[in-house]
């Protein structure tokens, strides 16, 4: 039983590298639409699946493409979706930019819980804009059979075969305020509304400059981005303790929902980046291709 938004959310905001204003309108689709961005700004609104096949970039954040078609920055949303349990959802969105709103995944989960969840109805879609060539979602979550482990000097990706879905985020910064801090979530356990979606996106002041000279981070700010220095937080008090690494699995849930549904697996990470949990997906993709197509993702 694939399950929609009950009704549909709008909402609006600055997109954190663009710095532009956007606004995003999610609709209830039906069941194997899966969820997808649709550029309603664009001639003949192009939909780019939400799949890890349009990954196009992972320059500190996800952005997605499909021809000349892109939306970036898409990782809180879809993170709030999928965990949310939104496996069917048509994100209209009118820029290249998701909004950052408060720089965590709260916005978006209030804004689901509010409206509420339903089983999807059957493909016959009303509406165009169906993405082709997408796959079944299956009700059950395929077990991981092989180990994965990819690792970039110290970095490192890892989804390990598991009698349960858990995900475990580690970080390390000089920054004393940060140091080196972990997170273990296991869905079936903890709420992600509650244990993660609060956990904002961090930056580090020294860099600010440099990014913003790089024409990044335009849109950010104070109220949307927990900023460390060598001095300690210039914006506290933290939501967490381990803020940071609360957000760094919030950004590993978003970018692993790329795949559709989560394989039962335990993810790990350890100082890692967009690119190796894009990295991850793939490497989990083919894996699970090779099974029985009942199994597929
Ligand atoms: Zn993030």
């Amino acid at each position: 039983m694939q399950q929609t938004l009950k009704s549909s959310i709008e909402l609006s905001g600055v997109g954190l590298h663009s710095g532009v204003n956007t606004l995003v309108r999610i609709l209830p689709a039906s069941e194997e639409e899966g969820r997808y961005f649709v550029r309603v700004d664009l001639p003949d609104r192009p939909v780019i699946p939400a799949r890890v096949e349009s990954v196009s970039q992972t320059t500190l954040s996800t952005e997605l493409a499909k021809g000349d078609a892109k939306v970036r920055t898409v990782e809180h949303l879809l993170a709030a979706l999928a965990a949310s349990g939104v496996e069917n959802a048509r994100i209209e969105i009118n820029n290249a930019e998701v909004p950052l709103m408060d720089g965590s995944a709260k916005t978006w989960t209030d804004a689901i819980a509010s409206v509420g969840i339903e089983k999807a109805g059957g493909s016959q879609q009303e509406a165009g804009g169906q993405p082709q060539g997408i796959s079944p979602t299956p009700d059950t979550p395929t077990p991981l059979q092989k180990p994965i482990y990819i690792n970039e000097g110290d970095t490192f990706v890892a989804a390990l075969p598991s009698s349960e879905t858990r995900f475990t985020y580690g970080i390390d910064f000089e920054y004393s305020a940060i140091g080196n801090q972990w997170h273990s979530w296991n869905p079936d356990l903890e709420s992600f509304v509650d244990a993660i979606a609060p956990a904002r996106t961090f930056g580090f002041a020294e860099q600010i400059e440099q990014l913003k000279q790089a024409g990044l981070i335009k849109g950010g700010s104070l109220d949307n981005a927990l900023v460390c220095s060598a001095e300690g937080w210039l914006n506290p008090p933290l939501r967490f303790a381990n803020e940071p690494a609360r957000h760094k699995l919030l950004d590993l849930v978003g970018d692993l929902s790329l795949l559709g549904k989560f394989p039962q697996a335990h993810f790990l990470a350890y100082k890692a980046s967009h690119k190796l949990h894009v990295q991850l997906a793939k490497e989990i993709r083919s894996q699970i291709k090779q099974m029985p197509p009942t199994h597929g993702l």
